[in-house]
């Protein structure tokens, strides 16, 4: 685990005054500093990331939030904003006696805006709830992820998140029509109109959005929302290789409605029926699993039974209509995240690539993870139809840099990013340099500056140290 230890001396002079302010401003229940209870806000969701934490505010709106931002500024203490905490990048794990700036609070949810399908909410609201609120009045958010009941709408917007939705639907940019943020000077932009048309000026929701909690704290966003299929059905392929799998992908893509093509490899389908009690969903093992999923006007079974019978190679699939059976058949992928946390502390990839280089990063990555590290146990899914592979290792030291640094660099090497959808956080910031040029984090480090001159939303995040960027 990368442990950053408590200070043995007691919290900073700093820290004291920002602690005794922030009793001052923000109401009584809303500032945290008993160790015992700032424990669960100062470790991620994977183990391999936690450090120490100052105290955690915890704000109801925007006005306190811009309260503790600017006492944060005031006093020379810097803050990570932390939604639900299931971020995989270390991210939202305070660092070195910050202030941890929970938002869950912000977890309102607007009436739907009928006439546009717009849905203001806070940035605390969890997606499960968004979702819920959408489908109460017939429509549909869609983007999806499996930490859906934790996930906070302002931890998505910071991550960009994706999901497996993303293949039609795009990421969590593309849902975002308007955004609250509070800036480094305690400011806030406000630009919640949700206007289709709107281009007044720089577009700083565009540069928030992604920027995982080093530009500002997102208060709220307004979310286009869609109408809901009347048909949908998920269909779970056993396929040989992932060769297969792109062939399967491009015959799926002339079914109307496709919107999600996610996979696991005969590896991950072991270990989740074997440590989640589940029967294999097809008579005999393929080498790669393809949950697909299709989301229609109309009935398009027929479409996906002529699709899957034009593939050149074998396969065999399984599919649902009613909502059980599509669950279903997606807890073989979904449960993968909490299985392998439950072998230990895996180390985490998400990278992303062109579709036609899936098959030689898988072949490369596995040949030399087996020569360098041959005790690792190596486990991936992913959004195939993204070109999104997670890279899962378990049975290595989770200290040990060099399974990062061997990861990424192949991701680079095949024409890939080293972040699909995690993001950067702390984990991979040494690494950007290998699918960023100078120039690029140059240009990133202006906006830095200029919006943050003093660092106080998350330093150390993102943007690697100007000598580690050779790597
Ligand atoms: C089981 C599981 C499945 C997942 N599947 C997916 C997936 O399919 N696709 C995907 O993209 N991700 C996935 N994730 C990762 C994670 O859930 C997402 O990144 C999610 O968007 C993070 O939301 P959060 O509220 O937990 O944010 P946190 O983990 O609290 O924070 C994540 C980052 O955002 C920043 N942040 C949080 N809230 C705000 C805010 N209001 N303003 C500014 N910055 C903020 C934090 O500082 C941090 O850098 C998965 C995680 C788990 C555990």
């Amino acid at each position: 685990m990368k442990r950053h230890p408590r200070p043995t001396t007691d919290t900073s002079a700093a820290a004291r005054d920002l602690i005794a302010d922030l009793r001052r401003s923000l109401p009584s229940g809303a500032l945290l500093d008993d160790p015992e209870l700032l424990a669960t806000y100062e470790t991620d969701i994977t183990g391999r990331y936690s450090g120490s934490a100052a105290a955690v505010a915890r704000p109801s709106d925007a006005e306190q939030v811009s309260t503790a931002v600017a006492a944060c500024a005031e006093t020379g203490v810097p803050l990570v904003v932390q939604g639900g905490n299931t971020g995989l990048v270390g991210g939202s794990v305070p660092q070195d006696g910050e202030l941890v700036l929970s938002l869950a609070r912000l977890d309102w949810i607007g009436p739907v805006d009928g006439d546009a399908n717009q849905l203001d909410v806070g940035a605390g609201a969890t997606l499960e709830a968004v979702q819920k609120a959408a489908a109460a009045a017939g429509l549909r958010l869609p983007i999806d992820h499996a930490a859906r009941s934790a996930a906070t709408i302002g931890g998505m917007v910071a991550t960009d998140a994706g999901g497996a939705l993303a293949l039609r639907h795009g990421t969590m940019r593309r849902r975002v029509v308007g955004l609250e943020t509070v800036l480094a000077d305690g400011s806030v932009v406000s630009r919640m109109a949700g206007l289709l048309k709107d281009n007044a000026g720089y577009d700083v929701p565009a540069i928030v959005i992604g920027s995982e909690g080093t530009l500002g704290a997102i208060t709220a966003a307004r979310l286009q929302l869609e109408p809901s299929a009347p048909f949908q059905i998920t269909a779970l392929f056993g396929v040989p290789d992932l060769r297969g799998a792109l062939d399967l992908l491009r015959a799926l893509r002339q079914v109307p409605g496709l919107e999600a093509a996610d996979f696991l490899d005969a590896p991950c389908m072991e270990l989740v029926c074997d440590r989640k009690r589940l029967r294999d969903p097809l008579p005999s093992p393929w080498g790669v699993y393809v949950v697909a999923q299709c989301a229609a006007t109309a009935d398009v079974t027929a479409d996906l039974a002529t699709q899957a019978e034009s593939l050149p190679g074998p396969s065999d699939v399984v599919a649902a209509t009613d909502t059980e059976g599509r669950k279903r058949l997606w807890a073989y992928r979904e449960l993968l995240n909490e299985t392998l946390r439950g072998e230990g502390v895996p180390l985490k990839f998400d990278v992303g690539l062109p579709l036609a280089a899936i098959p030689t990063f898988d072949e490369a990555i596995r040949a030399r993870l087996a020569s360098s590290y041959p005790d690792a146990r190596l486990y991936i899914y992913g959004h195939v139809g993204d070109g999104n592979l997670h890279v899962n290792v378990l049975d290595v030291d989770p200290e040990d840099e060099g399974v990062d640094e061997l990861v990424l660099r192949c991701a680079a090497e095949h024409g890939g990013t080293i972040s699909a959808e995690h993001g950067i956080g702390l984990a991979k910031r040494r690494y950007l340099a290998l699918c960023r040029s100078a120039a690029d984090i140059r240009a990133m480090r202006s906006i830095k500056s200029a919006l943050d001159p003093a660092g106080t939303f998350a330093p150390g995040r993102v943007l690697p140290d100007p000598d580690e960027e050779g790597i």
